[in-house]
């Protein structure tokens, strides 16, 4: 109907669903253009396990998803280097509290690296005591903290009204059944902000004696250290939200007296193993080093980001390899674009194009944006450039059809700026990827000595299973899976 050929449209609007509230929200930060993020990063007393990769390569999706509709993304990512588990560790291995954190810190960051996420500022608590203390002094000042007996100083959750809002597990019955576990405690509710010391373990100076920080504090602190007294965006893994992201609300909200804290809380879905958490207690993690050396990063990195972020996604050796599959299917096809498009003639643009072929192409573009403008949705993204494979696989574009690979092209290179997958060594990561990679060496060979029987034998060999060879001029050759889903 009518002449459009195509229609280039706005993007859709982010929306985010908000834990606080379960409700999906507009996004709308606080300064025009600027995004101020906080995640909450790793206690650094073990190796880093694929759950913890889960989160921090969610966040980094959503971080370069926003940086691609135009934001300035600010995004810290504390460490916290002070805990009872980092002493238990030191401890057992009668080392000090921080070899352990210097031996796991280094672990963690090159999780970070190898998994390409990228991250501005990693403060860690133990730079921060003097800030904390500060902090704790103006709560216990406005009459939201008291200091115990031992010395250690709690938050008073009866002086905060919200409490209970962000987690909605809290309710005032609650609270009554467990008056049995009140100690020192005013309140069963009520948390530590100062830990007093016990002999054998670091500790700080403090107008309430020796001490050291408890959890919750950190985060409240260098967030506000590094962001201000209000932010856009708060994030971590779902065991999070309670109590640790309750408290750190209950804290922030007294202490500056302005809310909300936080503008939108986002919490990531559980990395399952057979369906049960993967977690360090539980004894069925799988290190973060043991799979990236198995898989590779990208591959790693595809399948962390195959499912929606606040979703569970239960760990399996075929879903790893169907990511593999998959990235090797993409890659290929961005390969055939982007040739087609250097070899193209602009000119032609829209003239032998196949305009069906066009439209879809840009159908999947959009279907991308809607998918991660709706609470950064990465399965349904990923869907959609799946669909675009289709579509520059069903009949390789013609070369008249510039636009449709130029619409290709800027879908992939979107898809790749927030998945952070495609790249020159992900072709031959995999012993499948290497084995193929190799026959086309061979082949090559072959075609360089006049032996094209043989050449043309390995050609079709491999086109009967599903790989397809394609020579360019100069004597390149471009294999890619043409096997149907
Ligand atoms: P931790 O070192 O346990 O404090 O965890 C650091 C971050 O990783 C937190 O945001 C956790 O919620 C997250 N995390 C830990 N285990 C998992 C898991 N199995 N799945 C998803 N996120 C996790
Ligand atoms: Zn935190």
């Amino acid at each position: 109907m009518g002449f459009t050929v195509i229609e280039w449209r706005g993007l859709p609007k982010i929306r985010v669903r908000n834990t606080l509230g379960n409700r999906v929200e507009e996004f709308h930060p606080l300064e025009p253009g600027i995004v101020r993020m906080y995640v909450c990063g790793p206690t650094v007393y073990d190796h880093m396990h694929i759950g913890h990769a889960r989160t921090y390569v969610a966040f980094d999706a959503i971080k370069r998803y926003l940086q691609l509709r135009g934001y300035s993304v600010f995004h810290v990512q504390n460490i916290t280097d002070i805990d009872d588990k980092i002493i238990r560790k030191a401890n057992e291995e009668g080392r000090d509290w921080r070899e352990i954190v210097d031996r796991y810190s280094k672990d963690y960051f090159e999780m970070l690296r190898s998994l390409g996420i990228t991250v501005d500022i990693h403060p860690r608590v133990t730079d921060h005591i003097s800030e904390i203390i500060e902090f704790i002094e103006g709560l216990i000042e406005k009459g939201h903290a008291y200091v115990a007996p031992s010395g250690s100083v709690y938050f008073d959750v009866t002086t905060y009204p919200h409490y209970g809002e962000l987690s909605g597990r809290v309710h005032p019955e609650q609270w009554r059944q467990e008056e049995d576990v009140l100690r020192e405690k005013r309140h069963p509710f009520d948390f530590a902000l100062w830990k007093a010391w016990k002999p054998g373990e670091p500790y700080w100076e403090s107008p309430w004696g020796r001490g050291r920080p408890g959890w919750h504090i950190e985060c409240s602190v260098m967030s506000s250290r590094y962001l201000g007294e209000q932010f856009d965006i708060h994030g971590g893994g779902q065991d999070l939200v309670f109590p640790h992201h309750e408290n750190e609300r209950a804290q922030s909200e007294s202490y500056f007296g302005k809310r909300p804290w936080v503008r939108y809380w986002l919490h990531t879905g559980y990395l399952t193993i057979s369906g049960e958490k993967m977690s360090k207690s539980l004894g069925n993690i799988i290190p973060a080093n043991e799979a990236i050396r198995k898989w590779g990063p990208r591959v790693l990195r595809l399948w962390l980001l195959s499912a929606h972020y606040r979703t569970q996604l239960d760990f399996s050796e075929e879903a790893l390899e169907q990511a593999r599959s998959t990235l090797a299917r993409i890659e290929a096809a961005a390969e055939a674009v982007e040739r087609l498009l250097a070899e193209a003639e602009p000119e032609a643009s829209l003239r032998g194009e196949r305009l069906e072929q066009t439209r879809s192409l840009l159908d999947a573009y959009y279907a991308f944006h809607e998918a991660m403008s709706s609470d950064f949705n990465t399965a349904r993204a990923l869907a959609a450039v799946m669909e675009a494979v289709r579509v520059v696989n069903r009949q390789t574009l013609p070369s008249e059809s510039y636009t449709g690979a130029a619409i290709a092209a800027r879908l992939f290179a979107e898809f790749n700026h927030v998945f952070n997958v495609l790249g020159k060594r992900a072709a031959t990561e995999g012993p499948f990827e290497q084995l193929v990679e190799l026959l086309v060496k061979v082949r090559s060979e072959l075609r360089r000595r006049k032996m094209f029987d043989l050449a043309d034998e390995i050609r079709s060999e491999l086109g009967q299973l599903g790989i397809q060879l394609m020579d360019y001029p100069g004597g390149k050759t471009v294999w890619r899976l043409t096997k149907k889903d």
